[in-house]
């Protein structure tokens, strides 16, 4: 129970990654606060959480909403009196090549994948230096390492948050809060349903271990990162893989 007690905020915890991160970190103790775009499906993550005994709270927020955000924020504020960690997880693709892409694409991507992650961090920043504690992880990408093709705004946006996490880390580790971004390769969630099947094998060609990564794969190192075994790891991009050549 390695994140017992811990507040956790978690967002696009409805489905892929943040589904398996809220299951994780509520087998581990945390109390899971399930944030993503619509009440039946986050309703349905705490149920499934509170089923297998853990605790959780749901929360309708759409990350381009500040309002949204605070609202979530203050409510957590309130009945819980702290926030220990914030996984900022919701992401989405709109992929086409450069001389194909539509500022609505374009705009799309940054809005949610760049823009959200700062808004959610923006939320907690104060409580989490009020504390002297906290933890801040956000998804970055193998994308955000290597580029890739066809996914300009996506590319831009994930190397953007590894920005944020090292400035992050400078700004808030010396008053105790740490930051970390999680590179993961290409991992079998509903993000990949807009590749053609040959692009995924190819995917899957090209990754030493031969194969996509399982959502749980990636929720094991959010896990370490939000728990105290991860204590002296701050700024760090943290590819997970399976050893990938872009
Ligand atoms: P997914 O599509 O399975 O889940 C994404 C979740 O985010 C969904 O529940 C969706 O409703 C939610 N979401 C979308 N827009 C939102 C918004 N505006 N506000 C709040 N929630 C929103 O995707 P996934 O594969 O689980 O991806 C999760 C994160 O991991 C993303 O940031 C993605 O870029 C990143 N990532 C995924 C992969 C992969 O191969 N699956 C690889 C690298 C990085």
């Amino acid at each position: 129970m390695r994140l017992n007690g811990k507040i956790s905020i978690i967002t696009g915890a409805a489905n892929g990654i943040g589904k398996a991160t809220a299951l994780k970190f509520a087998a581990e103790g945390a109390t899971v606060i399930v944030c993503d775009l619509n009440l039946e499906a986050v309703a349905g993550v705490v149920e499934e959480i509170r089923a297998a005994g853990g605790k959780a709270e749901g929360h309708v927020v759409n990350v381009t909403n500040r309002q949204q955000i605070a609202d979530m924020v203050a409510a957590v504020k309130e009945k819980h009196g702290r926030i220990d960690t914030l996984v900022n997880n919701a992401g989405i693709v709109a992929d086409a090549r450069l001389q194909k892409m539509t500022d609505e694409q374009f705009d799309r991507v940054i809005d949610i994948n760049l823009k959200g992650v700062y808004n959610c961090a923006r939320a907690v920043v104060d409580i989490l230096v009020e504390q002297g504690s906290g933890v801040i992880v956000n998804a970055s990408s193998v994308v955000g390492l290597y580029g890739n093709f066809g996914q300009t705004n996506y590319a831009a946006t994930k190397f953007g948050v590894i920005g944020f996490t090292k400035t992050w880390a400078k700004e808030l580790g010396p008053k105790g809060v740490r930051v970390n971004a999680v590179c993961p390769g290409f991992i079998a969630t509903n993000i990949l349903n807009s590749m053609p099947e040959k692009v995924i094998a190819a995917m899957e060609e090209r990754v030493a271990l031969r194969r996509l990564g399982k959502p749980e794969e990636i929720a094991n190192v959010y896990a370490f990162l939000a728990s105290d075994e991860s204590s002296y790891i701050n700024g760090a991009a943290i590819e997970v893989s399976g050893s990938i050549s872009m």
